[in-house]
C-alpha cells in the first residue's frame, strides 16, 4: 500500500467515525486554523520570502489577511450555513417539510499553486473543515519552503488523521489521484487540470478546477487614463505579474496607446522606484524555468518599458511591450509574470471581438466612464468574473463567487460559496402518515371521475 493511500485511507477512517459532524468541532479547528496564521505569521512570512522574494507585508496583505477574514466569516456563520435551508412547496407537499440539508461529502483532496502558496491551498480547506469534511492537503512542491512550512506546522494545529499534508511533486500528485475522494479541489494551470479531471472520472469524484487564462483589459479612450493606468499597474505587477487574474494584456484605441504607456512607466517608478531589482515590494519569478518561459515570450515584441533582467535572481524588471500583435508569442499562453503588451484595436466593437474569439478567461477588465459601454461588454462576452474600473479587489468580496468558466476553470469558492462546493445539497422531505384522502388522485385506477376530468 502506498504512502498516499494509507494517508487517504486514514482519513476516510477518520472522517467515518463522525467526529466531524457537530458544529462546535467544526469550529474548533477553524479556530485552530487562525491560531496557526496568528501564531506562525513569521514562519509563514519567511518561506513566502524564499520562495516569491516578497516582502513581509506583501505576505500579510496578499496571502494571510484574506485567509484570516475567510476563516473569521465561517465561524461567524457556520451555524446558518449548516442549517436546513427551507424551500417553496407545492400544492402536493403544502403540509410537509421541504428543504435542503446540507452535509460533507467526505474526503476532499486539495491540490494547492504556488504563486499564492498559502491563499490558494487554505482558502479551500476552511471551507472543506466548515462543511464537514476530511481533507488532504497537497501544497505545491514548486513554492518548497511554504509547503514544508505547511507540513512541519499545521498537524501542530489540526486533527492529524482528518487534515493530512502530503509533500511531493507530480508522482506523489499523480498517486493521490489514483486513491478514491469524494471531491478533488485543484488550483494550477489547465493542461494539468484537464489531467485532475480525467483521474477524477474514474471515480466519479466532483470537480473544482480554479485555473487560469489570459484576461483582457480594455481602456475606453473617454475614461480617468491616470487613474486607470495606476490600477492596472497596481493589479498586474503585484507578485510579479504570477497572480491568475492579473490583467494579462491591454486592448486600447492606437491614440491612447503612448499615453498609457507613459502612465504605466510613471506609476512602475512610483511603486517600485527606478530600480525595482533592489526594492523589497517587488519579487521574483518562482523559478528558473518559469525565468526562461517569461522571458521567451518577449521574442518579437516591442519593448516600451523595462524588459532588463537578472537570471541569477530571477529577477524580470516591470515591462510593458507596444502595438504587439494578436498572433504574436506573448499571445499565445497565458504571460504569469511581469510582461503587460498592448494590442490596440479600432473600437470596443473590435476588443469584443478579439475577446469572444480566444478561451474564456478569468476576468475580463474595463476601464469606462461609460455605464452602457459597461454592460455591453457584459452582456457580449464571458469570463469567470467581470471588473469595471479597477483590477483584482473582487478577490476580496467574499459573497461573490470566485471561479472560472469554460478554460478558466469550473466551480467557485470563497465565504459561503467555500461551504457550498464541498457540501452535498441534500433534498429532504418529511410527510406525516396522516390525511391519506388527499393522495387518492394519484393512486391508480386513474379514472376521470378521481381525476374530476
Ligand atoms: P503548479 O506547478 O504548482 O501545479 C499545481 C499543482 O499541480 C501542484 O500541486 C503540482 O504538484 C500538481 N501537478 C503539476 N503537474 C502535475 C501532473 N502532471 N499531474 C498531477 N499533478 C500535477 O502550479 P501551476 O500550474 O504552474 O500554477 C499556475 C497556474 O495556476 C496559472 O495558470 C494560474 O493562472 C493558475 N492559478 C489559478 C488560480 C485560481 O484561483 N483560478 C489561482 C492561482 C493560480
Amino acid at each position: 500500500m502506498s504512502r498516499e493511500q494509507m494517508v487517504v485511507d486514514g482519513a476516510r477512517k477518520s472522517f467515518q467515525t463522525g467526529k466531524t459532524k457537530p458544529l462546535d468541532y467544526r469550529t474548533h479547528q477553524l479556530k485552530s486554523l487562525l491560531r496557526f496564521i496568528t501564531e506562525r505569521r513569521k514562519d509563514i512570512a519567511d518561506a513566502v520570502k524564499r520562495d516569491l522574494g516578497k516582502s513581509e507585508h506583501g505576505t500579510e496583505l496578499f496571502e494571510t489577511l484574506g485567509l484570516e477574514g475567510e476563516i473569521k466569516l465561517a465561524i461567524e456563520k457556520l451555524a446558518e450555513w449548516a442549517a436546513p435551508r427551507p424551500v417553496e412547496k407545492n400544492l402536493l407537499t403544502i403540509l410537509d417539510d421541504v428543504y435542503i440539508q446540507p452535509e460533507p461529502l467526505g474526503v476532499v483532496l486539495i491540490i494547492g499553486a504556488w504563486n499564492y502558496p498559502w491563499a490558494v491551498t487554505l482558502q479551500p480547506l476552511v471551507g472543506a473543515i466548515a462543511a464537514g469534511n476530511a481533507a488532504v492537503i497537497k501544497p505545491s512542491e514548486v513554492s518548497s519552503h511554504s509547503a514544508k512550512v505547511m507540513e512541519e506546522f499545521l498537524p501542530q494545529y489540526l486533527d492529524k488523521d482528518l487534515y493530512p499534508v502530503v509533500i511531493g511533486g507530480v508522482s506523489e500528485t499523480q498517486e493521490l489521484l489514483k486513491q478514491r475522494f469524494d471531491h478533488i479541489f485543484y488550483t494550477g494551470n489547465s493542461t494539468v487540470g484537464k489531467l485532475v479531471m480525467e483521474a477524477a472520472a474514474r471515480h466519479l469524484t466532483p470537480v473544482t478546477l480554479e485555473l487560469g487564462g489570459k484576461s483582457p483589459c480594455y481602456i475606453d479612450k473617454n475614461c480617468d487614463i491616470t487613474v486607470a493606468c495606476r490600477r492596472i499597474t497596481w493589479g498586474k505587477f503585484v507578485n510579479c505579474g504570477q497572480t491568475c487574474i492579473a490583467p494579462d494584456y491591454i486592448l486600447c484605441e492606437p491614440c491612447i496607446q503612448s499615453r498609457v504607456v507613459k502612465e504605466i512607466e510613471k506609476n512602475i517608478k512610483e511603486f517600485y522606484t527606478d530600480n525595482p531589482k533592489t526594492f523589497e515590494d517587488y519579487g521574483r519569478i518562482i523559478n528558473q524555468q518559469h525565468f526562461k518561459r517569461v522571458m521567451a515570450l518577449m521574442d518579437g515584441s516591442t519593448v516600451a518599458v523595462g524588459g532588463d533582467s537578472d537570471e541569477s535572481q530571477c529577477y524580470i524588471a516591470p515591462t510593458v511591450l507596444k502595438d504587439v500583435a494578436g498572433d504574436s508569442k506573448v499571445m499565445k499562453e497565458e504571460i504569469f509574470g511581469p510582461l503587460l503588451p498592448i494590442i490596440t484595436v479600432s473600437s470596443v466593437d473590435e476588443a469584443i471581438q478579439f475577446i469572444k474569439e480566444r478561451e474564456k478567461p478569468l476576468v475580463v477588465y474595463v476601464f469606462s466612464h461609460d455605464k452602457k459601454l459597461i454592460k455591453r461588454v457584459i452582456a457580449e462576452t464571458s469570463s469567470g468574473a467581470l471588473l469595471a474600473n479597477d483590477c483584482l479587489v473582487h478577490y476580496t468580496v467574499s459573497a461573490l463567487p470566485f471561479g472560472g468558466v469554460g478554460n478558466s476553470g469550473m466551480g467557485c469558492y470563497h465565504g459561503q460559496h467555500s461551504f457550498d462546493q464541498v457540501s452535498h445539497m441534500r433534498s429532504c422531505l418529511i410527510k406525516q402518515l396522516k390525511m391519506e384522502g388527499v393522495n387518492s388522485m394519484r393512486y391508480p385506477p386513474h379514472t376521470a371521475r378521481k381525476l374530476g376530468w
